[in-house]
C-alpha cells in the first residue's frame, strides 16, 4: 500500500514535488497544467529530468497525471471532441516525459445524444489518442458518480469501453467517493465485494492501477460527486476500515483528492493523512516517509 495526494503544480514542477514531500507522499497525482484551460505544458527537458530525478530520490512512485476537466470525449460536438483527442495525446506525451504511470481521465458526458453513441465516441477518442503517441504511459479510465449523462458510472460500462478499445495501454482508476455515489455500497464487505466482482468480470482487476481515496459528502446512489475528508462523509471511518482490509486492493497506490481550505491545504491534507493512517490496520500501515524540514522558497516576485 502506498499513500499520496493530488498536489498542485502551481508555481512549477519543483513546487509540486515539494508539496508532495511536505505531505509525506509515497505516490502522487498532478495536473500537467491548469485544469480549466486548453493550453498544455511545453516540453522543457531540463525541468522534466529534474522532476523525474526528484521523484526517484524521494521514492515517490508511481506518479500520475490527471487530464484537464475541459475534455469531453463523449461529446457530439466534433470540434470539442477533436480538441479533446489532441489534448489527451499531448497529456500522454507529458506523462511519458515525466515517467508517470498514466493519465487519469474522466470519460465525459454524452449530453442529449444516445448514450451508446457517447460511449462509441469515447472509444474512438481513446484509440486515436493512443495511436498518436508511443508508450508506455497508460490512459487510465476513472469511474464517475453518474451525474446527468456521464459515461463510466458502472464497472460494466468501463468494461465495455475497454473491450472495444482493447486493453492495450489502458488502466482503471477507482474513486471511492464516485463509486459510493454511483450506488456501490463499498462501505460494507458485501458491497465492496460486489463492485470488485463486477470489475473482475468486466475488465479484470489487474487493470486497476490506483484508488482515488475520497469520502463522499453525498449519499449512496445519489449520483452527486462531492468529496469529503476521510472518515467524515457517508463512507465513514468504518467504511474505510472495510476498504483498507480488502486484500484485492492492498497493493495499490491510494491518492487523496480531499477538500482543502484555500491557503491552508497543507494542514488539511496532513490531517487526512493522519486519519487514514489511524484507520489502516497496524500491520498493513506503510512506513511514513521522512518529514521534509528544509523547504526552498523562491524569491517573491521573481519569475524564471
Ligand atoms: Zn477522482
Ligand atoms: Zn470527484
Amino acid at each position: 500500500m502506498r499513500i499520496g495526494f493530488h498536489v498542485s503544480i502551481g508555481g512549477g514542477m519543483h513546487r509540486a514535488l515539494e508539496a508532495a514531500r511536505q505531505r509525506r507522499c509515497q505516490t502522487m497525482q498532478v495536473f500537467s497544467a491548469a485544469p480549466s484551460t486548453w493550453m498544455r505544458r511545453k516540453s522543457n527537458p531540463e525541468e522534466d529530468a529534474a522532476f523525474v530525478a526528484g521523484c526517484q530520490q524521494a521514492d515517490i512512485r508511481p506518479v500520475f497525471t490527471h487530464a484537464p476537466y475541459l475534455l469531453n470525449l463523449a461529446s457530439a460536438d466534433r470540434n470539442l471532441w477533436q480538441k479533446g483527442v489532441s489534448v489527451l495525446a499531448q497529456e500522454l506525451n507529458i506523462a511519458n516525459r515525466w515517467q508517470a504511470l498514466g493519465v487519469v481521465l474522466h470519460l465525459g458526458s454524452a449530453g442529449g445524444q444516445d448514450p451508446v453513441k457517447g460511449l462509441k465516441r469515447v472509444i474512438k477518442a481513446i484509440r486515436q489518442a493512443r495511436d498518436r503517441t508511443d508508450g508506455p504511459s497508460l490512459v487510465i479510465l476513472e469511474n464517475c458518480a453518474g451525474q446527468g449523462s456521464v459515461v463510466g458510472r458502472t464497472m460494466a460500462e468501463i468494461g465495455e469501453i475497454i473491450a472495444e478499445a482493447t486493453p492495450e495501454r489502458i488502466g482503471v482508476c477507482l474513486d471511492t467517493a464516485h463509486a459510493f455515489a454511483a450506488g456501490y455500497a463499498i462501505n460494507t464487505p458485501d458491497g465492496l465485494d460486489e463492485m470488485l466482482q463486477e470489475a473482475e468480470s468486466a475488465f479484470g482487476l489487474d487493470l486497476v492501477k490506483l484508488i482515488h481515496l475520497n469520502d463522499s459528502r453525498s449519499a449512496l446512489g445519489s449520483r452527486v460527486d462531492r468529496h469529503e475528508d476521510i472518515g467524515r462523509g457517508h463512507i465513514g471511518r468504518e467504511g474505510f476500515q472495510v476498504i483498507f482490509s480488502e486484500p484485492r486492493l492492498r497493493h495499490l497506490p491510494f491518492i487523496m483528492e480531499t477538500p482543502k481550505i484555500p491557503g491552508d491545504d497543507l494542514a488539511d491534507d496532513l490531517s487526512n493523512l493522519r486519519r487514514v493512517r489511524r484507520i489502516i490496520p497496524k500491520d498493513l500501515r506503510p512506513p511514513l516517509p521522512p518529514l521534509l524540514i528544509r523547504i526552498i522558497h523562491q524569491p517573491v516576485g521573481r519569475t524564471f
